[in-house]
C-alpha cells in the first residue's frame, strides 16, 4: 500500500500537514488503511498453529491469506462502483486545491508588482511574458490570468476559500464569478451586502449544479443591486445591436443584441414554425428552424413602426407573467427607491422583464395568467385562470422549473410530467404525485435503480443505486421578501393558496 522505504506514519504525519497523497486519499483514509492492514496481518498470524508458524518464521511457507467473507456480485459491482466514484471525488477536490494555489500564487505575484520599482504595467507585462514563455501560452493571456486571480482572491475570498476546499468546483466559482460581476463594479453597494451575497451564492453552490446556480444567482445578485431594474434596463436597451461573425466554411453568424422579449417571442414563433415541419423534409428541427428566421428576415416586411417600440409591437402571444404577490398590490414607489421594481416580472419563468414592458404588452394580450408567489419565500402559490386542468399544468410547471432530477436544469417546457409514484402501480393523478422529469430522467427513473418520493410542499427525495439521498426543492421563481412591513395582500395570498381567484385591488392589471 505505502511505496517502499517510506514509512507509513511518516507518510501519513505529511499528508496530514498538507502534503498531497497522489491517489487522494485523505490522512484519517491512510490511517485507517494502516489499522486495517495491521488488524489483517495480526489476525492472519493469529490462525496459525505453532508448527506453521515455525514454517513461515523460516522462510518456508508464504503467510496464507485469511478466507475472507464471500461477496455477491452485486455487493462486489455496487464495492467498485462506490471506489471508481470516491476516486473521481478526491481527484475534483485535489484539483479544485492545485487551481486555487495555483491563483494564490498568481494573486500574490501581482500584488508584489505595485512595491516594485518602475511602471507598473511594465513590469506587469514582464512578469506575464516570462510566464508566458515558461508555459508556451500567450503574455496576453497570462496577464489576463493573473490579474482574474487577483481579482478573485481580494473580491472573492469566500469563493476563492471553498474552491481550495474543494466545496464548489471551478464551474460554480465561474458562475459566481460572472453573476456577481456588475455587483462588484456597483460602487453604492456596501462590503457587508457585497459579502453577505458571495456567502448565500457559496452556500448554494454546495448543494446545485453551476447551470443551476447560474440561474438562480441572477435574481439573487439583482435584488441587492441598488439601481432600479427599470433603469438598469432603459441603460442596457440603449444597447441593441446586429452583428455578423465570420464563422469559416461559407458561415456566418448573424446575432441581434435585443428586448429579451421580443427574443424570447422571436424564438418562440420561429421554433413554433419548424414544428409544423412537413414529415418528408430532410432538413433537421435545428436546420429548419434557421432557415425560418432567414427567410423572414430576408424575404418579410420591414414594419413601418412609427410610434411604438420596434420588435416589441406584433407580439401578441400569450403571456405568463410572474409576478411576485406583494408587487400587484403596490403602487409604484413615490420615494423613488423602486424597491418594489427590483424584481418586476418573469416572462416563461426565467428571464426578467421591466414593467413598462409588460404594461405594454399587457395592454395587446388577449389571453395571460398571473402567477402568484409566496412572498417570503418566491415559491409560486397559485395560479388565477378560467381553465382548471391548464392551471394544474400551469401550476406544476410553475412549482418544478426545470427538470426535477438532481442536477438537470432541462427547462419544464422540454420535459413529461411524471406519475412520481408510477400510475400503473396505482399512484394518483394529482399535484402531490405529479412532477416534471426530462425524457433522459424520466427514462432514468424507470430503467434503473433510482428511486423516488415525494414528499410535502413538491419536495422529492431521489435515492441513487449507491443509496446516496437527495433532496430536490422545487424551484423559486421570485425573490424572498425579507421584510414585512407591508406585504398584508401577499400574506393573505398565501394563507389562503386554493383560493382560485383571489381579487387583487387592481387599477391596471398590474
Ligand atoms: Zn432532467
Amino acid at each position: 500500500m505505502f511505496e517502499d522505504g517510506v514509512d507509513a506514519e511518516e507518510y501519513i504525519a505529511a499528508v496530514r500537514a498538507g502534503a498531497i497523497d497522489p491517489y487522494g486519499r485523505t490522512a484519517d483514509e491512510l490511517q485507517e488503511s494502516l489499522d486495517a492492514y495491521d488488524r489483517d496481518w495480526t489476525e492472519r498470524l493469529m490462525a496459525l498453529t505453532e508448527e506453521q508458524l515455525d514454517e513461515v518464521v523460516a522462510g518456508r511457507m508464504p503467510l496464507p491469506a485469511l478466507p475472507g467473507p464471500i461477496e455477491s456480485e452485486h455487493a462486489a459491482r455496487f464495492r467498485a462502483e462506490s471506489e471508481f466514484v470516491g476516486r473521481a471525488r478526491a481527484l475534483e477536490v485535489q484539483t479544485a486545491r492545485l487551481e486555487a494555489a495555483k491563483r494564490e500564487l498568481y494573486a500574490a505575484r501581482f500584488a508584489r508588482l505595485a512595491d516594485e520599482p518602475g511602471v507598473f504595467d511594465t513590469n506587469l507585462h514582464e512578469t506575464a511574458s516570462n510566464l508566458a514563455v515558461e508555459l508556451r501560452l500567450s503574455d496576453r493571456t497570462m496577464e489576463r490570468r493573473m490579474i482574474a486571480a487577483s481579482r478573485m482572491v481580494s473580491e472573492l475570498p469566500l469563493a476563492h476559500d471553498a474552491h481550495r476546499a474543494g466545496r464548489i468546483n471551478s464551474g460554480h466559482l465561474r458562475t459566481i464569478e460572472q453573476a456577481t460581476e456588475a455587483l462588484r463594479l456597483d460602487a453604492t453597494v456596501d462590503a457587508g451586502e457585497r459579502a453577505r451575497v458571495e456567502q448565500e451564492l457559496v452556500a448554494m453552490a454546495e448543494t446545485t449544479t453551476p447551470g443551476q446556480l447560474r440561474s438562480r444567482a441572477k435574481r439573487i445578485v439583482d435584488r441587492v443591486l441598488t439601481e432600479p431594474f427599470q433603469q438598469r434596463h432603459d441603460r442596457a436597451r440603449e444597447t441593441r445591436e446586429v452583428f455578423l461573425q465570420d464563422e469559416g466554411d461559407g458561415m456566418a453568424f448573424l446575432g441581434v443584441r435585443c428586448l429579451a422579449v421580443a427574443a424570447k417571442a422571436a424564438y418562440n414563433r420561429a421554433t413554433d414554425a419548424a414544428r409544423r415541419k412537413p414529415k418528408d423534409d430532410p432538413r433537421t428541427f435545428d436546420q429548419y428552424r434557421a432557415d425560418v428566421v432567414m427567410d423572414l428576415l430576408t424575404r418579410g416586411q420591414v414594419p413601418d413602426d412609427v410610434n411604438g417600440v420596434h420588435g416589441v409591437n406584433g407580439i401578441t402571444a400569450t403571456v405568463a407573467l410572474t409576478i411576485p404577490a406583494t408587487a400587484l398590490l403596490r403602487e409604484p414607489a413615490s420615494d423613488g427607491s423602486g424597491r418594489q421594481e427590483l424584481f418586476p416580472a418573469l416572462l416563461d419563468d426565467e428571464i426578467l422583464v421591466d414593467v413598462d414592458t409588460v404594461r405594454m404588452l399587457a395592454a395587446e394580450t388577449v389571453t395571460w395568467e398571473r402567477l402568484f408567489l409566496h412572498p417570503v419565500t418566491g415559491v409560486p402559490v397559485t395560479v388565477d385562470t378560467y381553465r382548471p386542468n391548464r392551471a394544474m399544468r400551469r401550476w406544476l410547471r410553475a412549482r418544478d422549473g426545470r427538470c426535477r432530477w438532481p442536477g438537470c436544469n432541462n427547462p419544464v417546457y422540454r420535459a413529461d410530467v411524471d406519475h412520481t409514484h408510477d400510475w400503473d402501480a396505482g399512484g394518483a393523478t394529482t399535484i402531490g404525485n405529479l412532477a416534471h422529469l426530462c425524457r433522459r430522467h424520466h427514462t432514468m427513473k424507470h430503467a434503473t435503480a433510482w428511486t423516488v418520493q415525494q414528499l410535502e410542499d413538491g419536495v422529492l427525495e431521489f435515492t441513487s443505486p449507491l443509496g446516496v439521498v437527495l433532496r430536490s426543492e422545487p424551484e423559486h421563481q421570485g425573490p424572498a421578501f425579507v421584510d414585512t412591513d407591508d406585504i398584508i395582500w401577499g400574506t393573505i395570498a398565501c394563507t389562503q393558496p386554493s383560493l382560485p381567484n383571489a381579487p387583487p385591488p387592481l387599477n391596471t392589471p398590474f
